[in-house]
């Protein structure tokens, strides 16, 4: 099998099989991440592709489920995409469900009448790296993409009837910042409807410019309690029903699961329980642990 630089799969999903269509990231300026810093993007060989497809139906030749690699391999035009979605379903004729982690922006290129055509070859859910419906922590942090692009793309997907996860990333705007990227980014995360909902809470990795930022004074991390309490504002917010995940380091508290709206109580009330009686420090110990997004 191939596959180059930072492996990032969607935990929920089996890990195998994994198949990397492109490499690193067409983006790669988001300024907490350096994951794909090394790892210029560019297309998988269809050579590789066939080869590791050719393995994989060794292995598993009725799998139904495969997850697409890398960072945004939905970045590829349809011209590019349609050829290695096709070849997917010979080598693994029982394929249902594709799945990618991907950009917004990603969409941008596709007609809804390509989306669809990507949906009938098996491109039923992804992931989209959102992190925020505010427009101004989406420049902060160096996104690429502003809100409305954001309800723009997730309009074509609901039309073309592609699933959708949309991840909100808790801390991300600083201190001063915080209240507007919770409460604009559960509007908008509430307007485009997504299935799932994932939060994840900011680490500082070495190496990032939002550490640099903050070593300069220029970017004031949350506490742990501020990002909680920032998580409680988001999801007080929050009114669309979904799947709802947190990675959070207070997800051993039982948040995660389906049903969003019936559960939402339930939750409000464990964020305000750990707010009020959570070890802090062994939250941060926790976080000082976490080696990747
Ligand atoms: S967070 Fe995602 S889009 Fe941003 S640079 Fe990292 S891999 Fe690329």
């Amino acid at each position: 099998m191939h596959f180059t630089g930072t492996v990032y799969r969607n935990p929920y999903w089996p890990t195998f099989p994994l198949l990397e269509i492109t490499q690193g990231c067409t983006h790669n300026k988001c300024k907490f991440c350096t994951m794909y810093r090394d790892v210029p993007f560019r297309m998988s060989p269809m050579e590789w592709i066939e080869e590791d497809l050719r393995e994989i139906a060794k292995i598993a030749p009725g799998a139904t489920i495969i997850q697409l690699l890398s960072a945004n391999p939905l970045a590829l035009s349809y011209e590019k995409l349609e050829p290695i979605l096709v070849m997917i379903n010979q080598y693994l004729p029982k394929m249902a469900y594709i799945y990618a982690a991907t950009r917004v922006t990603d969409i941008r290129n596709k007609t809804v009448e390509e989306l669809k055509k990507m949906r009938e070859l098996g491109v039923k859910e992804i992931s989209l790296g959102v992190e925020s419906g505010d427009d101004a922590t989406l420049d902060r942090i160096n996104k690429g993409y502003h809100a409305s692009d954001i309800i723009e793309q997730c309009n074509k997907l609901h039309e073309a009837g592609i699933d959708f996860w949309m991840t909100f990333l808790n801390g991300t705007a600083g201190r001063e910042h915080s209240r507007d990227h919770a409460i604009n980014s559960a509007i908008i995360f509430s307007q485009c409807k997504p299935m799932l909902v994932g939060t994840g809470g900011l680490t500082l990795f070495p190496g990032t410019p939002l550490l640099e930022e903050a070593h300069r004074g220029e970017f004031s991390p949350l506490s742990e309690r501020e990002m909680l309490e920032e998580l409680l504002l988001f999801v007080e917010n929050l009114t669309c029903d979904c799947y709802f995940i947190t990675h959070h380091t207070v997800s051993g508290k039982n948040l995660t699961g389906p049903d969003f709206l019936k559960r939402k109580d339930k939750i409000v009330s464990a964020l305000q329980h750990e707010i009020e009686h959570g070890d802090m420090d062994l939250l941060a110990t926790i976080r000082r642990n976490k080696r990747t997004l």
